[in-house]
């Protein structure tokens, strides 16, 4: 632990590039987008909030993927639609289901890039876990999502797409003629999947606002948690822009062991993000922030880290999520011990606050936290690797 971890990798950033000749997506247009384009494509003004809303139930209350049958608009208009727009999600290159019912699904999008999406299921709720980048700027020791070398920021089409693909797969969408479902397989999202969602704020928001919206998928901002390594000045603007619920890749407890853990901390260190995360909760008049703590082995799982973490949030509404490591080819570090991951929770769950420890969900199919990289990227890492090792390297 003595090297000093660059903040970000030397990554090639790739700009989106979207086909030639493509028809602009309907599919992760704000409200104001969808009007805006179809009054350019010769809607009345008096006309286009209705047409905007009929356009956005078909989209996203009835997952429909056909203007043809979007029958409450006439013939002429449909066909002006489908002349004009497509309604694009991304590409589902394969899908898994682990032993414990956890789905991951490797999505292939505009420049042949692809991401992952897991859904967990657990007794009474059910998580999609998406991905925001493809890659992750960010240099995160111990997550094999940071050391992808090709980071691109994920569309708003991409980001909502990643969940209609999931309600597609789960056949969630509401059916005409029969009561809105209640028991929601999808009853929350979390953006804890590929890349830092703080890096790509404009889009997050943007396709956050559709989710929530609620004449379409209509989740609430209760059940949205966006986890961030901590980009502080983007942290305000979370709880202002979205409203979501909060996590935060906490992981270590003294600046020294956090630098060497989540790089950022050299820029926005532990004062500066505990001082964000104070306002958090009455910006957003919601309940706790969830601390994510990633156990690992003789590095920041002592007795004394944890009362130093219990001291250091003081004064927060917070949950504290302890992750046992989930080890990927090549990482530094091991799991801590169980023993040592429930006495480090105890102490914490004896100073007042709950402290779960996740369990590793669909590890048979490397779908578990941080274990997140595009099968491509995989695939040339590993041949680099045999590479190396044929040349004694
Ligand atoms: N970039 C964001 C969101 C994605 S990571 C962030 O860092 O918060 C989601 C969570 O998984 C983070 O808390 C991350 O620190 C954690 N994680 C990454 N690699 C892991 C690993 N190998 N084992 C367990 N948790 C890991
Ligand atoms: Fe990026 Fe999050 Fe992984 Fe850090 S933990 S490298 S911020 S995805």
């Amino acid at each position: 632990m003595t090297t000093t971890a660059p903040i970000t990798q030397d990554v090639l950033t790739i700009p989106r590039k979207a086909p030639e000749g493509q028809k602009p997506n309907m599919i992760g247009m704000t409200r104001a987008q969808l009007r805006a384009a179809l009054i350019a494509h010769g809607t009345p003004e008096k006309q286009a909030k209705m047409r905007e809303g009929q356009i956005w139930q078909w989209l996203y209350h009835w997952g429909v993927r056909d203007f043809a049958v979007m029958t409450n608009l006439s013939k002429d208009y449909r066909a002006m639609l489908a002349e004009n727009f497509a309604i694009r999600l991304p590409e589902i290159v394969t899908h898994q289901i682990s032993a414990d019912g956890t789905r991951k699904y490797l999505l292939r999008i505009d420049g042949g890039h692809e991401v992952e999406t897991v859904y967990i299921p657990e007794e009474g709720r059910g998580t999609l876990c998406i991905s925001s980048q493809v890659g992750c700027t960010l240099t995160c020791s111990f997550c094999h999502t940071g050391t992808q070398k090709l980071v691109r920021n994920l569309t708003p089409a991409e980001i909502v797409g990643q969940i209609m693909i999931a309600r597609d797969d789960l056949q969630e969408w509401s059916i005409p003629g029969e009561a809105r479902r209640e028991d929601r397989l999808i009853s929350n999202v979390v953006l804890m999947g590929m890349g830092e969602p703080l890096y790509n704020f404009d889009n997050v928001r943007d396709a956050m606002r559709i989710v929530m919206d609620n004449e379409g998928i209509s989740l609430s901002r209760r059940r949205i948690t966006l986890s961030t390594s901590g980009v502080v000045p983007e942290i305000a603007r979370t709880a202002d822009e979205i409203g979501c619920l909060l996590a935060i890749s906490f992981h270590a407890t003294t600046d020294k062991v956090r630098d060497q853990l989540v790089p950022i901390n050299k820029k926005w260190n532990l004062e500066a993000l505990l001082a964000a995360l104070r306002d958090y909760p009455r910006l957003t008049n919601s309940e706790r922030i969830t601390f994510e703590y990633v156990m690992l082995k003789g590095i920041n799982d002592t007795d004394e880290d944890a009362r130093r973490l219990i001291k250091l949030i003081k004064g927060i509404p917070a949950k504290i999520n302890l992750i046992p490591f989930n080890e990927w080819p090549g990482a530094p570090y091991q799991r801590s011990d169980w023993a040592r991951i429930e006495a480090f929770s105890e102490i914490i769950f004896n100073a007042g606050y709950a402290s779960p420890i996740r369990k590793p969900r669909g590890e048979d199919i490397m779908a578990a936290c941080g274990q997140l990289k595009s099968a491509t990227e995989r695939g040339r890492k590993s041949s680099r690797q045999i590479a190396a090792e044929a040349s004694g390297g």
